[in-house]
């Protein structure tokens, strides 16, 4: 017998209602959690049936909360929380302008963003993100949070997921820009990129853009991810910038190069983005970002490419995208087997009101409020899938027995018949977390 010191400490969650993207759906409802892991997760009865019958446990009464698995931010920008919420102007290229302003700014603290927007990500219930590094720095401090914020919350557990080392170089620059991402990765606390991981964290590459990549950046990016197993993902199809640019090689984006004092070697090309990237799609497995503008042949072209696409709802709506009358194709894409995640874009695309702008229920809500999309697909789309986008176990983003217990909450009325997560995706109670 251990002595009772060591025994790990028991906690039941007694609450209105539990769910996940799995097989979990009950209420009233009940979690049990032991030494950091779930035992068990479902109808109250049943949960508490399966309570220790010697030793000590914690009771915690939630009546009117439906407790979730943590959930998963497919697309952030950590390093880019300096830039606060501000509507859009209008001009995409300007606003590219902007955030290059601010990444090139040696007075921005990225070391203290990056720590306040995990801080962040965790007390709005983010449990794991794909975050777009600009530099190494914002990957160095991932790697060592919460150990290294001196307010991080108490009893806050790192937040996993992969930390993609941006990169871009478009004409005569790729060479010099691959050469750079090499020079940065093989900097990194990685001894064997195959299967290392830092405290959950683990390594992606992510060429910018079409409109900042060149093909064979790319093509050499997906030959150095298999190389080395690095997760890969790119900003795709985002913006009618973005297509003009790499079809007819001109625009605003072509104008906004110039007037950074950016190479003008640029060729149209007559193709649409991922019909140029073809090539390098298929041969790698995406996260693609985006995808506001695609065609519908480009549906299966995806599936066949096993590609993951990560939709930013807010973000598309705050930059008016696709435009045109047209909506997202994520119902298209999802209908067409595609993986579909959710992400959160930038700090700076969130409503201004927004108490929890790095979460992902306010991506979840915007959805479901603007399409009543089903409330069982958002959750596994702010879940499982995006677990599976970024290449990571999809059972820790769920109440599976022996996952690590990182759980959430959202108040809701006990006493309203209405589905717990249709009311959670309906009211506006901010998400708590709950420390195991
Ligand atoms: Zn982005």
């Amino acid at each position: 017998m251990p002595r009772k010191k060591d025994t790990p400490k028991t906690t039941l969650y007694r609450c209105a209602a539990v769910r996940d993207a799995r097989r979990v759906d009950a209420r009233p409802a009940a979690v049990l959690v032991r030494g950091g892991r779930i035992v068990a997760a479902g109808a109250r009865d049943a949960v508490e049936a399966k309570l220790p019958k010697r030793g000590e446990h914690d009771v915690v009464d939630l009546p009117d909360r439906l407790i979730l698995p943590a959930l998963v931010n497919a697309h952030a920008h950590l390093d880019l929380v300096g830039l606060k919420p501000e509507p859009y102007g209008g001009d995409f290229a300007q606003w590219i302008a902007k955030v290059t302003e601010h990444r090139l700014d040696d007075k921005v603290d990225i070391e203290a963003d990056v720590r306040g927007a995990l801080r962040d990500s965790w007390l709005a219930g983010v449990g794991t993100i794909g975050d777009i590094a600009f530099s190494p720095r914002s990957v160095r401090t991932w790697f060592d949070w919460p150990a290294n914020d001196p307010i991080a919350p108490d009893g806050a557990t790192p937040i996993e997921g992969v930390s993609y080392l941006e990169c871009f170089g478009l004409g005569a620059k790729q060479e010099a820009a691959y050469e750079k991402l090499v020079e940065q990765l093989n900097d990194l606390p990685f001894d064997t990129p195959l299967t290392d991981t830092v405290r959950g964290t683990v390594l992606g590459i992510s060429p910018h853009a079409p409109y900042t990549v060149g093909v064979n950046l790319y093509k050499k990016v997906v030959a150095l991810s298999q190389a080395r197993a690095y997760r890969l993902c790119t900003h795709m199809a985002e913006s009618p910038a973005e297509i003009e640019f790499v079809r007819d090689g001109k625009g605003p984006l072509l104008d906004m190069r110039r007037a950074m004092g950016l190479s003008d070697d640029i060729e149209p090309t007559g193709l649409h983005p991922i019909d140029l990237l073809h090539a390098p799609i298929r041969a790698g497995r995406w996260l693609l970002v985006h995808c506001n503008l695609i065609e519908p042949g480009h549906v299966p072209l995806l599936r066949k490419a096993d590609a993951s696409v990560a939709y930013c709802p807010v973000a598309s709506d705050y930059f008016g995208l696709p435009g045109d009358g047209r909506k997202h194709p994520y119902r298209d894409l999802i209908e067409g087997k595609v993986n579909v995640c959710l992400g959160t874009d930038s700090l700076r695309c969130q409503p201004a009101d927004e108490p929890q702008p790095m979460g992902v229920l306010p991506q979840m809500r915007h959805l479901y409020r603007r399409d009543e999309t089903d409330p069982a697909l958002l959750l596994q789309m702010a879940t499982t899938n995006g677990m599976r986008a970024l290449e990571l176990d999809e059972r820790e983003a769920t109440l599976t027995a022996k996952t690590p217990a990182d759980l959430i909450a959202v108040q809701i009325d006990p006493d309203d018949e209405t589905d717990a997560l249709t009311q959670a995706l309906r009211n506006d109670s901010v998400v708590e977390r709950l420390i195991v």
